[in-house]
C-alpha cells in the first residue's frame, strides 16, 4: 500500500483512530495512538516524535526525542479496536534522520540488504513456530522490587500452571499427551481458532493451529512462510492478537519459553530457506535433498550457534527449555527427520520449493527481527566461507550413551554463557554495519545487567522449597 491508499482505506472504513506500533529492543511490542487528522501523505515522510529515553536500552535522557515513521504497507485496520488502523514504524534520529541503529526492524532491514549485497540470495524465506502458553490464573507482581511469583494450579503445587482444563477431571490431558486430543480434552480449541482468524483478518496467511505437547494449555499456530522483514512483522502482530484474544476469554497468554518445570517448553523454531530470482537455492542432492549452499548455511548456523542464541535464547528462562527429553534441542548437531537436533531436515518437502531446514533452538522471548537478522547473518557466513556442518546425528540423541556424545557440542547451559559466546564472535554480525558495536555491546549490557544479575540477586521459589525448613 501507498500512503495515498492508506489514507483511502482509512475513509472507506471509517477510521478514527491511528496505532502506531514497533518492537522495543528486548522484543515487546509498544504503541502510541493519534486521531486520523493528524495522519496525512506527509506522515509517512516526518513521523511522529516519542521520547526514546524511555525505552529498555535506547536512548540517554539528554538525547531522548526520537520519531517512529509509519510504514504504509505494514497498515492494517485493527482486530480489536472499533474504527482503528494499526501501522508498524521505523525509529529515526530527528536531527539527522538516520535509522536509528538500535530500532529492531532496522536490524532486520540491513541483514536483508546485506544479503542482497552479497550476490547470494535476494530472499530469505522464514517460517516460523511460536509456540505459548495459556494459562487461567497466574499471579505475580511484575514490579521488579518483588522477588517472586506464584502460578494457581489444579494440583496444589506452585510450579504447575493451571490451565483451560480445569474442571474437567474426566477428560484432562495426560502428562506430556498434550497434542493432537479434540474437545472435550481440549478445551482451547475456540481460543486457538479465533487467534486464527484474527490473525487472518490481520492478512497474516495462516498453515494450522493446534494444542501442543504439554500438559497445561500449550499451543500453536503456524504462519506460512515470508521474507524474513515481513515474518517479523508478522510475529509483532502475532504476540498482539494471541494476547489480546486470550484477554477476551479471560485467559493470559505467556511466550516465556518454560513456565513449567518438568514439562515442554515453548520453542519458536525457525524454518529458513534462502532464494534467487524466484527460485529456491536449498533444493539439492546432498543430506536430506539439501543442496551444497543449504549445507553450508547450516555449517555457519552451527559454528556460531552459541553467540547467535544470545538473540534466539536470550532470557533467562530460554535455557530451562533447553534441557533432554521435552523435545528441546540440547546438542548442537543436525539430522534428517530427528527433532533431537538443533538442526532438522524435515521429511515432508513434496514440491523442491519447501526445501528448507529447521533451527529448533530459538524461542518465542527473543525478539524476531535481531534473532531472525542473527541467524541469516550466521547462514551467510557458512555459505562465504564454505562452512562444513560435520557428520549427521541419525539416533536419537536423547538415549545416546555419554561415549557417543562426547565429541558433540552442546548449546550453551545459560544466558551469561551465550552473552560470553557473543562477546568472543561476532565479527560475522557486524558485516554490512548490519549489528552495530554499540547494538551488540547495549545488548550484552541489558541482559546482563537487568536479567542475569537482576536475577542472581533474587531469592528463587525453588529456594524457599529446598531452604525454608532448614
Ligand atoms: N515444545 C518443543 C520445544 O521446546 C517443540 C515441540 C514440537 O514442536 N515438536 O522446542
Ligand atoms: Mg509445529
Ligand atoms: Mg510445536
Ligand atoms: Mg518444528
Amino acid at each position: 500500500m501507498t500512503p495515498r491508499e492508506v489514507l483511502a482505506l482509512c475513509r472507506e472504513r471509517e477510521i478514527h483512530a491511528v496505532d502506531l506500533r514497533f518492537m522495543d529492543f528486548p522484543g515487546t511490542p509498544k504503541h502510541f495512538t493519534i486521531p486520523i487528522k493528524a495522519l496525512t501523505e506527509n506522515s509517512f515522510e516526518d513521523g511522529f516524535s516519542f521520547d526514546g529515553s524511555s525505552m529498555r536500552g535506547w536512548q540517554a535522557i539528554n538525547e531522548s526525542d526520537m520519531l517512529v515513521v509509519p510504514q504504509p504497507e505494514t497498515a492494517v485496520v485493527d482486530p480489536f479496536f472499533d474504527s482503528t488502523l494499526a501501522v508498524t514504524c521505523n525509529i529515526q534520529d530527528p536531527i539527522t534522520r538516520e535509522d536509528y541503529a538500535k530500532d529492531p526492524r532496522n536490524v532486520a532491514r540491513k541483514a536483508e540488504l546485506y544479503m542482497k549485497s552479497t550476490g547470494i540470495a535476494d530472499t530469505a524465506m522464514f517460517g516460523p513456530e511460536a509456540e505459548f502458553f495459556l494459562f487461567d490464573d497466574v499471579r505475580f507482581d511484575s514490579n521488579e522490587h518483588e522477588s517472586y511469583y506464584h502460578i494457581e494450579s489444579a494440583e496444589g503445587q506452585w510450579t504447575r500452571g493451571k490451565a483451560g482444563e480445569n474442571g474437567n477431571a474426566g477428560y484432562k490431558i495426560r502428562y506430556k499427551e498434550g497434542y493432537f486430543p479434540v474437545p472435550p480434552t481440549d478445551t482451547l480449541q475456540q481460543v486457538r481458532t479465533e487467534i486464527m482468524l484474527k490473525l487472518e483478518a490481520c492478512g497474516i496467511e495462516v498453515e494450522g493451529q493446534h494444542h501442543e505437547v504439554a500438559t497445561a494449555g500449550q499451543c500453536e499456530i503456524d504462519m506460512r512462510y515470508a521474507p524474513l522483514l515481513q515474518t517479523a512483522d508478522n510475529l509483532l502482530r502475532y504476540k498482539y492478537v494471541v494476547k489480546n484474544v486470550a484477554a477476551r476469554h479471560g485467559k493470559t497468554a505467556t511466550f516465556m519459553p518454560k513456565p513449567l518445570w518438568n514439562d515442554n517448553g515453548s520453542g519458536m523454531h525457525l524454518h529458513l530457506s534462502l532464494w534467487k530470482g524466484g527460485e529456491t537455492l536449498f533444493a539439492g542432492s546432498g543430506y536430506g535433498g539439501l543442496s551444497d549452499l543449504a549445507t553450508f548455511a547450516m555449517g555457519g548456523i552451527l559454528k556460531h550457534a552459541p553467540a547467535i542464541m544470545a538473540f534466539c535464547c536470550p532470557t533467562t528462562n530460554s535455557y530451562k527449555r533447553l534441557q533432554p527429553g521435552f523435545e528441546a534441542p540440547v546438542n548442537l548437531t543436525y539430522s534428517y527427520r530427528n527433532r533431537s537436533a538443533a538442526i532438522r531436515i524435515p521429511v515432508h518437502s513434496p514440491h523442491v520449493n519447501n526445501k528448507r531446514f529447521e533451527f529448533r533452538c530459538p524461542d518465542s522471548s527473543s525478539n524476531p527481527y535481531l534473532a531472525m537478522a542473527a541467524v541469516l547473518m550466521a547462514a551467510l557466513d557458512g555459505v562465504q566461507n564454505r562452512i562444513e556442518p560435520g557428520e549427521p546425528l541419525d539416533k536419537d540423541i536423547y538415549d545416546l550413551g555419554p561415549d557417543e556424545l562426547k565429541d558433540v557440542p552442546k548449546v550453551p547451559r545459560s544466558l551469561e554463557e551465550s552473552l560470553d559466546a557473543l562477546r568472543a564472535d561476532h565479527e560475522f554480525l557486524l558485516r554490512g554495519d548490519v549489528f552495530t558495536e554499540d547494538v551488540i555491546d547495549t545488548w550484552i549490557w541489558y541482559k546482563t545487567e537487568h536479567e542475569v544479575e537482576g536475577l542472581r540477586q533474587r531469592p528463587h521459589p525453588y529456594e524457599f522449597a529446598m531452604y525454608y525448613d532448614i
